[in-house]
């Protein structure tokens, strides 16, 4: 069964811009998927939808078989269930130190007090972000505050990860430690859905890709499919 399910999805801004128009698809467990697209595809406005952030204007989204119905209780457990790294990582960190970053997503979820340390402790290794665990987020890289934010949500076990061009704006050594992390994290089974304008990075690391222009979706399937028809 696939964790989400997009039927007819349309998206339009109170401006009238229609964002998505009618997307069908669905994201099977356990994959790494590639969302390739100019700017203004309609990226962004897909990602809010996957976790309650924005409400479909027509057509129906299903999280694990069943039709969001965008209750205050659903929402809040989408929100949990689908951790979005947004491009810019300063908008989602804002503690005072790295560790209460990592530990905020967590803390949120009914957890025991060890649960929760084990699990900071555990992404902060995976994340190599220890070292400066005491730090005051705003002092670091970008590469550094990318990791920290993919740490917090990570430590939140959700069931998809949602990174929005997550190597964006980093330098090769750095993007190639964001996607080794992504790697890292696969591993254990969960499904990764990025965007991203390399097409590259696209082919090498994804199970599947997906190719949205202006609102539709053009292509989905493996790379080797996607990008031999084109
Ligand atoms: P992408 O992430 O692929 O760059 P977006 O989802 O951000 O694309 O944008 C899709 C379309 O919706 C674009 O035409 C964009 O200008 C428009 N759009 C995005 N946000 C808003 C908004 N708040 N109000 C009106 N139009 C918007
Ligand atoms: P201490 O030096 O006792 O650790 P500080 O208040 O000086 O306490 O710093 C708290 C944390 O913020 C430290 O872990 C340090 O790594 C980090 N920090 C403080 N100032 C800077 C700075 N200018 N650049 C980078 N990190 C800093």
């Amino acid at each position: 069964e696939p964790i989400v399910t997009f039927e007819q999805v349309s998206y339009q801004y109170a401006d009238g811009t229609l964002a998505l128009d009618q997307i069908n698809l669905s994201i099977e467990q356990g994959k790494k998927i590639a969302l390739i697209g100019n700017n203004g595809a309609g990226k962004s406005t897909l990602f809010q939808l996957l976790n309650g952030i924005l409400k479909p204007t027509s057509g129906s989204i299903s999280f694990r078989g069943k039709k969001l119905t965008y209750k205050r209780k659903e929402v809040q457990e989408l929100r949990q269930q689908v951790g979005i790294v947004f491009q810019n990582p300063e908008t989602q960190l804002f503690s005072s130190s790295v560790y209460d970053d990592i530990k905020f997503g967590p803390k949120n979820l009914k957890l025991t007090p060890e649960e929760i340390e084990r699990r900071v402790m555990e992404v902060m290794e995976l994340t190599e972000t220890v070292t400066f665990k005491d730090k005051p987020p705003h002092f670091l890289s970008i590469g550094q505050k990318k990791r920290v934010a993919i740490a917090g949500i990570v430590a939140m076990a959700p069931a998809l990860m949602v990174l929005d061009e997550p190597t964006a704006g980093l330098d090769p050594y750095y993007s190639k430690k964001i996607m080794d992390l992504l790697e890292d994290i696969h591993h254990e089974n969960r499904t990764i859905l990025l965007s991203t304008h390399n097409i590259d990075l696209a082919y090498g690391w994804a199970d599947e890709v997906m190719i949205m222009n202006n609102g539709h979706l053009l292509a989905k399937g493996t790379p080797i499919e996607v990008f031999k028809k084109r």
